[in-house]
């Protein structure tokens, strides 16, 4: 590993104090009352307790015979003990029954338990009968019935406030019968791209013209976080078109994400210009390398935070798992999440600016604890993004790591 003095690099904001000043300005989103339908994930805001037993009454946990387990105790295939059918009770009949001694009811998964059983004598059993079955072995008392509370009691706490609601929680409040929950709920994000050469996927372009990724891509990226995300049709390079852009998108939106336009390429740069005027945009050289050139601030009477990612693909979505994540963890006030981390030894050497701290698209082999830089890491190469799996670390002060090197890697979603 060697590392360099570092020259003429004190205007830029180190990685680690930009994405506090970041977290220390979101405010978490307002705690409602969200429907069972709408909360997954959403984060709870308060302790969900069980108002009834889970299950809420016995049932049968098979399709059988409800019986008394003394009635089968001396069944065997050699002597089977025959018993009359008295009935058939499907799951959804509410009819509270009563089992004679001596008797059984046919009986189907879920369905109610007769009073006076206290055993479920599964089908596979006996012959099937429908006026009389024989039974080939005796059934335990209990057996193959799920009983009232087996799985929570009232007053059970069954999720915690902080829980985010993924989808076993969200199936657990519907068990539980709750139409409602109080939660923060999943972030809206909205997507704006600008640039006069953007073209929209699937049209044809010509030479000065590129198609729009960040649009889509972002928006995965939120989604796969769970959030709810949109794009935002393609603004061009104009300050009035992207604040029409911005007020069209902020009912709709607990965070924006815009991209290009902050450059250091002046009048051209659209975004920067247009929301320096609001006063509640700060633009900032982050001391990285992709994505030097973040801004972030609040807009609108709600005051909905804004990143103003870089243009190049490969920055904006490098920008996006180290700044944009953790936000959004934030604004559900949940603990900011970084990707998560490992070390690895470096196959091959690589390089990296004084001063800067390089994330590097690599792939990470975790059977042997080894990474390898993809080739083509300049900022616009997607092709090179979607083949890596992790970002190697290369610290502010290290210039070059040579092959052997151990270095911390952040692991891609
Ligand atoms: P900018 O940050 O606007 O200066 O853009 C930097 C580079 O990223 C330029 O080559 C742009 O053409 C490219 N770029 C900007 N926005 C997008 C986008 N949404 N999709 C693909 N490339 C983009
Ligand atoms: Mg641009």
């Amino acid at each position: 590993m060697t590392t360099a003095a570092q020259h003429g690099q004190a205007a830029l904001e180190p990685v680690d104090s930009y994405l506090a000043a970041v977290l220390s300005a979101i405010r978490p989103l307002a705690a409602r009352e969200l429907s069972v339908a709408e909360a997954d994930g959403a984060v709870l805001a308060a302790d969900v307790a069980a108002a009834w037993p889970l299950p809420p009454f016995d049932n049968s946990a098979m399709d059988g015979y409800a019986v008394r387990a003394a009635d089968v105790a001396s069944a065997s295939a050699a002597a089977p003990a025959a018993l009359p059918v008295r009935g058939e009770i499907p799951a959804g009949d509410t009819r509270t029954l009563q089992l004679a001694a001596g008797t059984c009811l046919r009986i189907m998964t879920g369905a109610l338990l007769p009073a006076g059983a206290d055993a479920v004598v599964p089908v596979e059993w006996t012959d099937g009968g429908t006026g009389q079955v024989t039974i080939r072995q005796p059934a335990a008392a209990g057996n193959a019935i799920k009983r009232a509370g087996d799985d929570a009691v009232p007053g059970d706490v069954l999720l915690s406030a902080g829980t985010w609601l993924g989808p076993a929680a969200i199936g657990l409040l519907a068990a539980a019968g709750r139409g409602t929950v109080l939660a923060r709920p999943r972030p809206r994000v909205t997507v704006i791209s600008t640039g006069n050469e953007l073209a929209e996927p699937g049209t044809p372009v010509v030479p000065g013209q590129i198609w729009e990724s960040n649009g889509v891509m972002l928006a995965a990226a939120a989604r796969q976080l769970g959030c709810a995300a949109s794009r935002h049709p393609i603004v061009p390079d104009d300050t009035d078109a992207l604040l029409a852009a911005i007020e069209a998108a902020l009912p709709a939106a607990d965070l924006l994400v815009t991209s290009g336009g902050v450059s250091m390429g002046g009048e051209h740069d659209v975004v920067k210009a247009a929301l320096r005027r609001l006063g509640t945009v700060r633009f900032t050289k982050v001391a990285m390398q992709p994505g030097m050139p973040q801004g972030f601030g609040v807009v609108g009477e709600h005051a909905v935070p804004i990143f103003t990612l870089p243009g190049n693909p490969v920055s904006a979505y490098v920008s996006f798992q180290l700044f944009v994540r953790p936000a959004l963890d934030a604004l559900q006030d949940q603990s900011a999440k970084r990707l998560p981390g490992a070390r690895a030894v470096l196959t091959e050497p690589v390089r990296s600016p004084a001063g800067k701290r390089s994330f590097l698209r690599g792939i990470l082999d975790p059977a042997t604890g080894s990474v390898t830089p993809v080739s083509g890491q300049a900022s616009h190469q997607l092709a090179s993004l979607a083949k890596a799996n992790a970002l190697i670390i290369v610290p502010e002060p290290v210039v070059e790591m040579a092959a052997g090197d151990i270095a911390d890697v952040l692991e891609l979603p």
